[in-house]
């Protein structure tokens, strides 16, 4: 090949064609380096009938190719899975490929490098800050800067030990292989119903074929035992797996996991890895060698050489959209990742998503099911506490029914968890004088008063200011007042009821990395901790044998904003947070405040009818043409400038294609009227699921013209209308 079709790494440009320099070799797939003006940009080498260019330029006018970086070229079913991804999120290619080249170290080929660990031995003259830096470092090995970060020194005083011999450099292959799992390690014995479940899938393992099923069983119920049986399958096949789980913070418990069953951590891929621990994460993966990989969505486009099953679990989460940059969903390219791939696809959870439901209803997904909690383990009983007849005491948010079940847990040495779905203090502040309430400088939103920070903080862009002891309206000392209750409200509100319990607050702003997560796991098994109030970061995934009450602040939180999967999410998300109670020996309790006990969604939760409450939703769904029996399709046209942006969103309205397959409503200020300082409007398109609705946006969009101060982004099936 003398010419060379290149995506390159720039969103805003098209694929180009390079010449490929005497002895130089590329094939698809290739990474290689291009010039473009005076600049060097990564590309992908590209099949030219798959990515056709619109500036086709002359064999005399090709620039050389400058390098093809010392990776294995990326394989066709990932090529293919970029294109499906850029053509069906409305996403420039390059924008997808950029999350397979996560690691611009590790395409730099296989290098030395130079890391530090202490030796032992103690420098003569031992200051203050040395003894910091040697007691935190302790058996940690890194680069400087990273050692100097640990021991929250200067990187000089690493360099100075390092002179004084308490520090030695190391030489190290970041490339080292990962140990490999032992599918001996700690195989369980396994209950009839998880045999035959696993069986199913370990007999899609072996076939290598493409095949999405779904492993719905209750929470407890073991699916996690089951879907390692088929891990096992891979591992014996010498093929990879991917495990996707909807939180970073949820990664920790599972490598622990991971780790009694098979003896060692998988590999572990998420935003909070160090350089060098992810270039060898990518190298490994790309290689072959890494056999189980564990991340969040941004794991699912890294090279894998050898992939032989997907996992996707809690795979009803919302959180596995992501709403920013390309606006995937990570079940969904799962299955076109398994397709591309031939290798079966898992999605587990306990309250599975209507649309995957459908999948399976119309056959195009299998179902294996566990119907019960494994072992002695029975489902909680879930109780509602009507708030209009029992309510709180006056400023109070705990009802005295739940704080008689807390009370008693409490007594028996059992754990609690106390469930309310909001950050901080309270969701607003007002000034008790002017009632001035405080809201975001950039956002359409209200400031969140964060105690334990002593700040007020918007949840949309991060903005944070002190709490100030003046209202700025009308200067009146002391006036504040917070308005509802957040986490920790309730948090103050347990100490002052149960003055010594142990109450931990488990939210973002808490757990928010693995280690965070990894501690508290320790200190609930430790049983340092009596009582947790979380948001949903604790809905899903912990096993906490000892905790027996689940309370549920406030049911209806969910039910507010009403957009179309609003029942579903409360219904999900309490399901979720009640299937941590009673997980263990000890029959489990929840309670769910409500103000509406006799709501569908609530009937479906006490009485434990799921079936019926799914079939209405998934009825009142299809009259409504809603997905999965319908699409949506969001455009939200934002900008600084206000009327920059409604005047592109008026001229994207006027150009609508009319089509009888699809309706166009808006545009309208979305109810986020502004986030970060931008104005923003929405479109929402409606369209009928045969309708190609990718390829009629694109048309219409492309025959309309905006200002450079707009920015139109396309979200296909939204999860978030605001
Ligand atoms: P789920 O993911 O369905 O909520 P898990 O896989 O977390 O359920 O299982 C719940 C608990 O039961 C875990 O502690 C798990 O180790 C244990 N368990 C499930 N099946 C078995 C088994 N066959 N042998 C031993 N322990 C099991
Ligand atoms: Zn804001």
């Amino acid at each position: 090949m003398s010419r060379a079709r290149v995506l390159v790494m720039n969103s805003a440009l098209g694929p180009l064609d390079y010449r490929v320099p005497h002895g130089m070799h590329v094939e698809p797939g290739s990474v290689v380096v291009a010039p473009l003006g005076p600049r060097q940009l990564l590309g992908i080498v590209w099949e030219p009938d798959r990515m056709p260019s619109d500036a086709e330029v002359g064999d005399n006018r090709l620039r050389n190719l400058l390098a093809v970086l010392p990776v294995p070229p990326l394989a066709t079913p990932l090529r293919r899975l970029i294109e499906w991804t850029a053509n069906y999120y409305l996403a420039a290619p390059a924008a997808v490929a950029r999350m397979a080249l996560a690691s611009t170290s590790a395409l730099e080929g296989a290098k030395l490098v130079t890391e530090y660990r202490a030796t032992g031995e103690m420098p003569d003259r031992l200051t203050p800050q040395r003894e910091q830096a040697l007691e935190r470092i302790g058996a940690h090995q890194g680069l400087i800067r990273e050692l100097a970060t640990i021991a929250d020194v200067s990187d000089a005083v690493i360099r100075g030990l390092v002179k004084t011999g308490a520090i030695e450099p190391v030489s190290v292959d970041i490339d080292q292989p990962f140990p490999l799992p032992d599918p001996s390690h700690g195989a369980p014995a396994l209950s009839a119903d998880q045999r035959a479940a696993s069986a199913t899938l370990v007999a899609d393992v072996e076939a290598s074929r493409f095949q999405p099923t779904l492993l719905d069983g209750v929470t407890g119920s073991g699916k996690t035992e089951v879907y390692f049986e088929a891990v096992v399958a891979a591992i014996a096949q010498g093929k990879q797996t991917l495990v996707l789980l909807p939180e970073i913070a949820l990664t920790e418990p599972f490598l622990k996991r991971f780790a009694a069953r098979f003896g060692c951590a998988p590999v572990a891929w998420h935003s909070g890895l160090r350089q060098s621990q992810r270039r060898r994460a990518w190298r490994q993966i790309a290689d072959g060698q890494a056999l189980v990989t564990v991340g969040a969505r941004s794991a699912l486009f890294l090279p894998y050489a050898n992939l032989g099953l997907i996992i996707v679990d809690e795979a009803h989460e919302t959180s596995f959209k992501q709403e920013e940059g390309v606006h995937y969903h990570a079940r969904d390219v799962a299955v076109m990742r398994g397709k591309f791939e031939a290798c079966p696809v898992i999605l587990a959870s306990a309250t599975p998503a209507i649309e995957t439901r459908q999948q399976v209803a119309v056959g195009r997904y299998a179902e294996v099911k566990l119907p019960g909690r494994w072992g002695a383990a029975e489902m909680p009983s879930i109780a509602p506490i009507d708030l209009i007849a029992e309510p709180p005491e006056r400023g109070r948010w705990i009802a005295p029914r739940l704080v008689k079940a807390i009370d008693e847990t409490l007594g028996r040495r059992e754990q609690a968890l106390l469930f309310l779905n909001r950050r901080g203090y309270a969701p607003l502040t007002l000034c008790r004088t002017c009632g001035h309430r405080f809201q975001c400088p950039n956002c359409t939103a209200w400031m969140v008063e964060h105690r334990l920070v002593r700040r007020l903080a918007c949840h949309h862009c991060g903005h944070t200011e002190p709490v100030p002891r003046v209202c700025p309206e009308c200067s009146t000392e002391d006036t504040l007042v917070p308005v509802g209750p957040g986490v920790e409200r309730i948090a103050d509100e347990v100490k002052l009821l149960f003055p010594e319990a142990k109450v931990a607050v488990v939210t973002s702003d808490t757990i928010w990395s693995p280690a965070k997560a990894a501690e508290f796991v320790g200190r609930m098994e430790a049983h340092d901790i009596d009582l947790i109030v979380g948001t949903q970061l604790i809905t899903k995934g912990y096993h906490f044998p000892n905790l027996t009450l689940v309370g549920v602040i406030d049911a209806d939180l969910g039910l507010e904003g009403g957009d179309l999967r609003a029942s579903e999410r409360t219904f999900q998300q309490i399901m979720q947070v009640a299937g941590r109670a009673g997980r263990g020996a000890k029959p489990g309790h929840v309670y769910l405040q409500t103000h509406s006990p006799n709501a569908a969604v609530m009937r479906a939760l006490i009485t434990g009818d799921a079936e019926s409450f799914y079939a209405a939703e998934t009825e009142s769904r299809r009259e409504a043409g809603a997905p999965p029996f319908g699409r949506f399709a969001a455009i939200v046209v934002s900008s600084e400038d206000q009327n920059a942006a409604q005047d592109a969103a008026k001229a994207i309205g006027r150009a609508a294609p009319r089509i009888d397959a699809m309706e166009v409503y808006g545009p309208a200020p979305a109810p986020l009227a502004m986030l970060r300082g931008r104005h923003r409007f929405r479109l929402l398109v409606h369209a009928k699921r045969a309708l190609d609705v990718q390829d009629v946006i694109r048309e219409w969009l492309g025959g309309v013209e905006w200002s450079a101060k707009v920015r139109v982004v396309v979200d296909v099936d939204p999860y978030s209308f605001l």
